[in-house]
């Protein structure tokens, strides 16, 4: 395959904070449409590594092409790529202050210049999208955790992004409204998006995932389908960590 087809290509990513060698070497591509689901035990690097991809983290060594663009310094290049990449975080990261529709809204309206009128139109589309349209003029603090991250989905998505980044999107939610993040997630999955997930939701990784990766100690351990990453690991890290989260 060449590596046109590739939306996400990660060569040989080094990271260091200080003196501690968080990233030691992790090498990732990814398809088109496809998505990734990233799982490991906490501290391993699995957000800081997903965070490099829209240049929330810088890297000193190795390569990122996020379609086709070589991420570096160059600050126009990292507002491209925070275009092109959406995330949404454990905490929602809602503007407190600012209605449902406004926080969908403010990045359409002063990142892409539209005018108010169509970035609206937009929020709604979403907010249907993610299924809470009838919460477009509540404020964040009126809404359910689950709520807030299908929010948090929608404002991602107003940047038409074409790749989305989650990182533990359901971690910070009561176990109830876990499942309609996950839908709205798996639908979104099931329109085209490529998508890198780091998630410890083995029912949502065994249904919605294309491959399955263990990262440990800053390196990317084992990468399956999810039936063989979960019934037949191959690494003894990987049937170390299952143990704990099964
Ligand atoms: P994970 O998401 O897998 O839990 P992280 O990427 O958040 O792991 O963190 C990996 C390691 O890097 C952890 O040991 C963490 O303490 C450390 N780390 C994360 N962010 C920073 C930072 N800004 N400065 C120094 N160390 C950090
Ligand atoms: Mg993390």
């Amino acid at each position: 395959m060449s590596e046109q087809n590739f939306i996400i290509i990660a060569e040989e990513v080094h990271k260091w904070y200080g003196k501690f060698h968080v990233l030691q070497g992790v090498s990732l591509t990814v398809n088109r449409g496809e998505v990734v689901v990233l799982m490991g035990p906490s501290g391993s690097g699995k957000s800081t590594f997903i965070r490099t991809f829209n240049a929330l983290e810088e890297y000193q060594q190795g390569k990122i092409i996020i379609d086709g663009i070589t991420l570096s310094h160059d600050l126009r290049n990292i507002e491209t790529i925070r275009r092109e990449v959406g995330m949404v975080f454990q905490q929602f990261n809602l503007f407190p202050h600012l209605t449902v529709q406004q926080n969908i809204t403010l990045a359409p309206t002063w990142v892409r210049r539209w005018n108010k009128a169509k970035s609206e139109e937009l929020a709604m589309q979403l907010l249907e999208r993610v299924g809470i349209l009838e919460q477009a003029q509540k404020y964040p603090g009126q809404l359910s955790g689950g709520q807030q991250q299908r929010v948090a989905i929608a404002r991602a998505l107003a940047m038409q992004p074409k790749i989305m980044l989650f990182d533990e999107p359901t971690s910070a939610l009561d176990p109830e409204m876990v499942r309609e993040v996950l839908d709205v997630m798996r639908n979104l999955a099931s329109d085209g998006m490529t998508m890198v997930v780091v998630t410890h939701e083995v029912g949502f990784a065994r249904e919605v995932a294309d491959r399955v990766i263990l990262m440990d100690s800053g390196s990317l351990v084992e990468s399956a389908t999810p039936d063989a990453f979960f019934t037949n690991p191959k690494e003894e890290r990987t049937r170390k960590f299952l143990s704990q989260i099964l």
